[in-house]
Formats: structure tokens, C-alpha cells, sequence
């Protein structure tokens, strides 16, 4: 009885409560913002734990990213104690599970457990040399754009043969499907997959091998998946694989069906612990899947009552660029015919003008299933949402800056605030301006350390140790420190590792040992392959922290930055020890290395006090006290892409991410815009962003004179507060909060032309470097 629940119960509310007890079937829990459903996926892990319907290896639990699995896991054990958590092994993103999966089938994919995985950087630099090897101008024919078109294929699923005619021709001459191909055939050479690939691998692997698959079915008594919004094809497929049943699993004691399937491989190593004995699952005589089209290899099972629990809000999808499908949300009940669906309307997290904001903001968009929120929080002492003009970026970095500093001396912890950024760009103006002023800052959701030179070359060298076929990386390493190998030498290790169908490492060795080389090169050719033979060797006897020193030392590599004398070096090897350091945390070199490929948030000092920084995407489930979102302005926030779209969809997508943004703050929320942006290199004078104009009058104040900023905002009052309601049909029309941009246009720095253009010359230049620091969030 009531009395009687368990402590990680108690707080519940009712609907939550039936959410996490709820626990045979499928459930979908469809609620808005920081109304618990994070918090309702945990205590039900946790409740199948401690109750002992599951062990932890039979919980299949997708999170969004990295960070929230590691948030779930300590929850799960503060909830019911450390020791019934067990690790929780298949807790995790799509693309973590989805690496280990194919560790363990890897050979039924082509490839061998010990496979690298490529980030984008390599991609792009394969494809261009595919590209090239057609004999195709890689100018006329992007690789980064076609990087992308294979990223999207994956995305639904589609391998070479299954892209549409249209999609295969419009790139290079036709030849797209052959490219595409092309690159498989050379990944799998290459002993690699993509990020694509850890999907698409396992989808194809369950659709060939059924006995592989139904070994998962047994495995598996309960599924979750957090974010269901925001689940592209490819996921939603493998998630159907392994939620969908064939009628009449053993282990709910159902009718058996009248058909026996053809495979049934049983007693395998990896059946689970529960003892069911699982006799060969049936398929169903009907063939029809009801409610939804079957997908293709799908065969013809009938989903059966599987416990499957899904959580999400349709008002925060904003993966809809990267293929994610909001419908999968909506025909959950068709999918899983039967499904409890349950709806939270209290928010928990944010306080009633913060919530007001929202709510109101979102309500603008038409295509949406409409929810009620409600909080009990009611502080008259609590702020209203504040907007801030500011002259430029530059400025708006130091004004926030100096608001940070204010709440420091309020008592307020780093770790409670964040900047959350439309575009990653942004990002470089707060982490210059925070260093001048000693604020300690991480940046997270982008690959910022890993991304690094020096760092992107010492794990060269460590994934040509861990994988001798991992050309690409041999590629970047082979000359450096600089032994003299040009061009010329490099074509003929190609050309060799090419004939012989050999990896390019011992290509090296073998033309080392051949006369068809001059003296130099050879000796460093030899030198090379005799580093690499013996690294190799170690990495058996030696602890993998010890062994990448040893390798960044015999090398040359940390000599080579000793020896340099530019202002960057003596940071290039700091961070080269501090990835050393990082190193110890993991069991090998290969663990280690699989971390980088998958981990875009920064690791990196998650006990320090700091600011996170970063972009509005990689911000959803979080939370913090005090928030700042800068950049409101037409055409980065609404961005200029999703606007040159045209139609609604691409707005609707970017009030939605404003959505997410409002909803991310627990008490403070400061927004800002400015009336100059440097975009591209170029200085434009912007308007403030028509969500601005979408947020109430009652739940906002706008920042008054005596800002410490300059003396802008002080005649705010003048602007027409009615005029934006609706979305805006001239973009250019009156805005309540256009007054402010206006006056600053008379400011005597902008009519400076030169310091203009030194601004852009360097900002831009900058920017180049920082304008790709967008990863894929795994
Ligand atoms: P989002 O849509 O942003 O991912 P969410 O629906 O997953 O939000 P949670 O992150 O689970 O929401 O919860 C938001 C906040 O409310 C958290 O701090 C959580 O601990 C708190 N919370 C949730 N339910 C309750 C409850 N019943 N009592 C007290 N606090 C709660
Ligand atoms: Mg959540």
C-alpha cells in the first residue's frame, strides 16, 4: 500500500508514480519541459531493480548523451544503494550501444572487434581522396557535402543500394551511389566505421542474422529511451528491432504461435541469466503489422507486448535537421498498440515567469500537440526574464561576464550557470573575454580539446598503435616530426599498400626493406615501421599510460614541440600531458581511444567550479539555477538558414530550440541581442529576434539604464509592445525592442572604419578555426 512505498517513491506525484510502476507494457510518457520524465526513466530503472524483475544487464536504457548516462547511473545508485546498480552495462547513447554491440558482431559486419572509429575530420578526408581517385574535381564536388549526404543516408537507414535515384545522381555526374559504395568497400578495408555506421551495422546485422537478434529479445526484458523526440530513422528502426517481438515470447507465458521460425539457434553463451527457457520464437501466421507501414527486412512478426518506456515533448525536437522524426513520437501508440500513455503537467524546475515565457513563446508555433504546464512555485521575489541589449558581441561578453561576477559575489556557484549559444561561433567572444577576466570556463558538447593539433596527433599515433590498418591516421603521422618523407614518397606507400591490398604501415616496412628507395627516405621508412613494431609489441606488457609517453618521446613528437618556439608550444605540451592524464582513467589504449571517438563533451574538470558554455542543442535535459542566452537576433536566432527555408517547418524547429533554451533555467534567465554582428566576416547591423516579441510583456524586463555596459536601453519605452505579436510579417517592421538598436547605430566606435576592419580581419580568422567545433552529440 501507499504506506508501505519504498523511499524512492515518495515525491511522486500520481501520474509520475503510475509512469515508473507502470512497468509491463508499453508506456509513453508525453510531457513538457522539467516535468519529471528524466526523473521518472531513472526511478523506474530503479524500481525494476530493486524490486527484482531485472538484473542491470537486462535494462536497455538510451540516453541523449554521455553526461546524462554517467547523471543516471549515480541517481540509480543513490536511489536503491551503489551495489544494486551494477554498472549498468547497455546504459548509454544510441551510438555507445550500438559500438558495443558491433565489438561483439563485428565479423558478421566485415570488420574486426578492434575497428576504429572515424570522426568527421577523417571522413571528409577520405571521401576527398575518393573523390580524387575518380578522377572528379574535388572543388566542383565538395567532400564536406557529401560527408554529409552519406551522414543523412544513414540517418534513414540507407545503404548504397537503398538511396533514392534522385539522391544518388545529384552528386558528382551520377556517380554518387558508386562514391558511396566506394567509401564502405574503403572503410571496411580500413578496419573502420563511421558514426552512421554504429547504427547501421547492427540494424543489418539483426535483420540478416535473426538468431543474433532474438539472443537480444531474450536479453532485454525492459527497454527506455529518454529524448524519443528527437530518435532519427536509423534509431527508430534498431529500436523496433529490438523492442518488437515476435508473438508469443516464452517469458510472458503467451500461446505458442502455429509457426516455428526456420532459425533457432539456442543456448548460446550470451542467453541471459533469467533462466526463461526460451524455446524458437514463432512468427505469427498474419503478416500485416497493424497501424504502420512494415519496414523494410522488418519480416512479418507482429509486435507483441514488450516493456518498452519512452519519454518525451514534442515541443523540444530539434534534431529535425539531423533526421530526427518527431512522428515517432506521435504513432507510438500504433507501434506498441495498447500503450499506456501518461502526461506530466507540473514543472518542477523553473519559476513562474521563466515557465510563462516559455509556454508562451511555444504556443506561437502551429504544429504541435498543445500541453499545459503549471508550477506551484509562485516568489514574489523571484525576477522576471531579463533582456539586454548590447553593441556587439564584444560587448555582450563583457556584460555578461560582468553579470556572472555579480552573481559570484551573490554567493553563487560557477556550476550553476551556463551560456547557451545558437551557433558555436559565439562561443570564442565568451572564452576570450572569460580568460582576460580568470573565469573559469568549460566548453561542452564540442570536441574543443580533442580537436587540438597536438592532440589530434598524438592520438594518430596511438590509433595506428591500437589498429595497425588505420591508414588515415598512419597518413597524418607518417611525417611527422618532419623525417623528410615528401610527397612523392607517401604516393608510393599508397600505391604499394594499394597493390598488395596491405595497410599503409606495412606498405612502409616493406618498401624499407626494398632498393626501389633513395637512402634517406628509406632509413626513416624503416625507422617508422621499427617504432611502430615495437609500440605495438609493448602495447601487450606495458600499462597504456606509460607506453603513449614512451611513444610521444621516441617519436620525436614531444621534441619536436620542445624545440618550437612559437607562443603556442608550451600549451601544446601541457595539453599533451593532461591527455596522458586523462588516459589513466581507462583500462586500455583502446578503451581510451574509443572514449575520444565517442566523447564530444568535454571531460575535462568536471570538479572545478566553472561556467559551461554551450550551444543551445547540446543543452537539452540539463538544467541549471541561472542561464544566459545571447545572440537573440534575426538570422543567427531564428538562424538565416532555417529562414531562407522558407515555410514553417524551419522556424517552427528554431522556436522550439528557443524553447529549450528558456526551459533550461531554474530562477535566472538573462537573454541578450546586439545591434552589430560580425557574421561571416562581414559587420552586419541586426534586428532583435522576433521571439523576443514573443515573449509576454508580464514575465519580462527589459534591462533599464546604468547598465555598467554603456549607456544604451535607457529611452527602452518608446517601442511598441504589440506590434511583434504573431510572428512578424516585415522583418523589418516595428519591434518593442528595436529602439535600443537603433540609438546604438549613432555609437562613434562604429564609425571608425579602420578599427572596423582590423575587428573583422581578426575576428574572422578566428572564427575559421572555431566555426567547426560542432560534433555529433553521442
Ligand atoms: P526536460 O524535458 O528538460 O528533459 P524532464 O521532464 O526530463 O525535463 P527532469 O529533468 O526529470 O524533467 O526534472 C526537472 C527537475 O524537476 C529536476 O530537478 C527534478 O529533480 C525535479 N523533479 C521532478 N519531479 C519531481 C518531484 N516529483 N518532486 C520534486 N522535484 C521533482
Ligand atoms: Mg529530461
Amino acid at each position: 500500500g501507499q504506506n508501505s512505498a519504498p523511499d524512492y517513491l515518495k515525491g511522486l506525484n500520481p501520474e509520475q508514480r503510475l509512469a515508473v510502476e507502470t512497468t509491463e507494457g508499453p508506456v509513453l510518457v508525453l510531457a513538457g519541459a522539467g516535468t519529471g520524465k528524466t526523473r521518472v526513466l531513472t526511478t523506474r530503472i530503479a524500481h525494476i531493480l530493486a524490486t527484482g524483475k531485472a538484473f542491470s544487464s537486462q535494462i536497455l536504457a538510451v540516453t541523449f548523451t554521455n553526461k546524462a548516462a554517467r547523471e543516471m547511473k549515480q541517481r540509480i545508485g543513490h536511489l536503491i544503494g551503489e551495489g544494486n546498480v551494477e554498472g549498468m552495462p547497455w546504459l548509454g547513447t544510441f551510438h555507445s550501444i550500438g559500438v558495443k554491440l558491433l565489438r561483439r558482431h563485428a565479423e558478421l559486419a566485415g570488420l574486426k572487434s578492434d575497428f576504429t572509429i572515424l570522426d568527421t575530420d577523417d571522413v571528409v578526408r577520405l571521401i576527398k581522396q575518393l573523390i580524387q581517385a575518380e578522377g572528379l574535381d574535388d572543388k566542383r564536388w565538395p567532400a564536406k557535402q557529401f560527408a554529409q549526404m552519406i551522414d543523412g543516408w544513414k540517418n534513414k537507414g540507407l545503404g548504397p543500394a537503398d538511396i533514392p535515384e534522385g539522391d544518388a545522381r545529384s552528386f558528382a555526374n551520377g556517380k554518387g551511389r558508386e562514391l558511396y559504395k566506394a567509401y564502405q568497400e574503403r572503410l571496411q578495408t580500413l578496419n573502420a566505421c563511421d558514426f552512421g555506421d554504429l547504427l547501421c551495422h547492427p540494424i543489418r546485422i539483426f535483420r540478416a542474422y535473426p538468431d543474433v537478434l532474438k539472443d537480444y529479445h531474450r536479453r532485454f526484458k525492459y527497454i527506455l529511451v529518454d529524448e524519443y523526440q528527437d530518435t532519427n530513422t536509423a534509431q527508430y528502426m534498431w529500436l523496433r528491432l529490438l523492442a518488437q517481438r515476435p508473438q508469443s515470447s516464452p517469458l510472458e507465458g503467451e500461446v505458442p504461435a502455429k509457426r516455428a521460425e526456420g532459425v533457432a539457434t539456442e543456448g548460446t553463451a550470451r542467453s541471459s541469466s533469467t533462466g526463461a527457457s526460451s524455446t524458437a520464437a514463432r512468427t505469427p501466421p498474419d503478416r500485416a503489422s497493424p497501424g504502420h507501414p512494415p519496414l523494410k527486412g522488418e519480416g512479418n512478426s507482429r509486435p507483441a507486448t514488450v516493456n518498452i518506456c519512452c519519454v518525451g515533448d514534442d515541443d523540444q525536437s530539434i534534431y529535425g535537421w539531423r533526421g530526427a522524426e518527431v512522428d515517432n513520437i506521435l504513432r507510438f501508440d500504433k507501434d506498441f498498440p495498447g500503450a499506456t500513455i501518461i502526461r506530466l503537467e507540473r514543472n518542477y524546475r523553473s519559476t513562474a515567469h521563466i515557465l510563462g515565457a516559455a509556454s508562451h513563446l511555444i504556443a506561437f508555433n502551429e504544429g504541435r500537440f498543445g500541453k499545459t504546464l503549471f508550477t506551484d512555485r509562485n516568489d514574489p521575489e523571484d525576477d522576471k526574464v531579463h533582456v539586454h541589449a548590447a553593441w556587439d558581441s564584444e560587448e555582450e561578453a563583457r556584460a555578461v561576464g560582468e553579470t556572472i561576477e555579480a552573481y559570484q559575489r551573490q554567493k553563487h556557484n560557477l556550476n550553476d550557470m551556463a551560456i547557451l549559444v545558437r551557433a558555436s561561433f559565439q562561443m570564442r567572444a565568451f572564452e576570450e573575454r572569460f580568460i582576460t577576466l580568470g573565469l573559469s570556463y568549460r566548453v561542452i558538447g564540442g570536441p574543443r580539446f580533442y580537436e587540438r593539433m597536438e592532440i589530434r596527433d598524438a592520438l594518430a599515433f596511438f590509433r595506428v598503435v591500437a589498429n595497425g590498418g588505420d591508414d588515415l591516421a598512419f597518413e597524418r603521422i607518417v611525417n611527422v616530426p618532419k623525417r623528410g618523407l615528401g610527397e612523392a614518397t607517401i604516393r608510393q606507400i599508397h600505391d604499394t599498400a594499394r597493390a598488395l591490398r596491405i595497410p599503409m604501415l606495412e606498405a612502409a616496412g616493406n618498401l624499407a626493406e626494398s632498393d626501389e628507395m633513395k637512402p634517406k627516405p628509406r632509413a626513416a621508412l624503416r625507422e617508422v615501421a621499427a617504432n611502430f613494431e615495437r609500440w605495438q609489441k609493448a602495447l601487450e606488457t606495458t600499462p597504456h599510460t606509460e607506453l603513449a609517453e614512451t611513444i610521444l618521446e621516441e617519436s620525436g613528437y614531444t621534441d619536436m614541440w620542445k624545440n618550437d618556439r612559437s607562443a603556442e608550444s608550451p600549451g601544446r605540451l601541457e595539453n599533451l600531458k593532461e591527455l596522458i592524464r586523462s588516459m589513466e582513467e581507462y583500462e586500455s589504449l583502446r578503451a581510451f581511444l574509443e572514449h575520444v571517438a565517442l566523447v564530444m563533451e568535454a571531460e575535462q574538470s568536471e570538479s572545478l567550479d566553472a561556467v559551461s558554455i554551450m550551444t543551445l542543442h547540446s543543452a537539452k535535459g540539463l538544467e541549471f539555477e541561472t542561464v544566459f542566452l545571447p545572440g537573440w537576433e534575426e538570422g543567427l536566432f531564428p538562424h538565416q538558414r532555417a529562414l531562407d527555408e522558407g515555410g514553417r517547418s524551419g522556424l517552427e524547429e528554431e522556436r522550439r530550440l528557443a524553447y529549450v533554451g528558456l526551459t533550461r533555467a531554474k530562477k535566472n534567465l538573462h537573454i541578450w541581442f546586439v545591434s552589430n554582428r560580425l557574421i561571416h566576416g562581414l559587420w552586419q547591423s541586426t534586428i532583435p529576434s522576433r521571439f523576443l516579441d514573443e515573449l509576454p510583456e508580464t514575465h519580462v524586463e527589459v534591462a533599464e539604464s546604468g547598465n555598467s555596459y554603456g549607456g544604451y536601453g535607457n529611452s527602452y519605452g518608446g517601442g511598441s509592445f504589440a506590434s511583434g505579436r504573431g510572428g512578424r510579417q516585415n522583418p523589418y517592421g516595428a519591434s518593442r525592442f528595436d529602439n535600443i538598436g537603433e540609438e546604438k547605430s549613432f555609437s562613434n566606435t562604429y564609425s571608425t572604419p579602420g578599427w572596423q576592419r582590423a575587428q573583422a580581419n581578426r575576428t574572422e580568422a578566428t572564427d575559421r578555426n572555431w566555426g567547426t567545433r560542432s560534433g555529433h552529440q553521442v
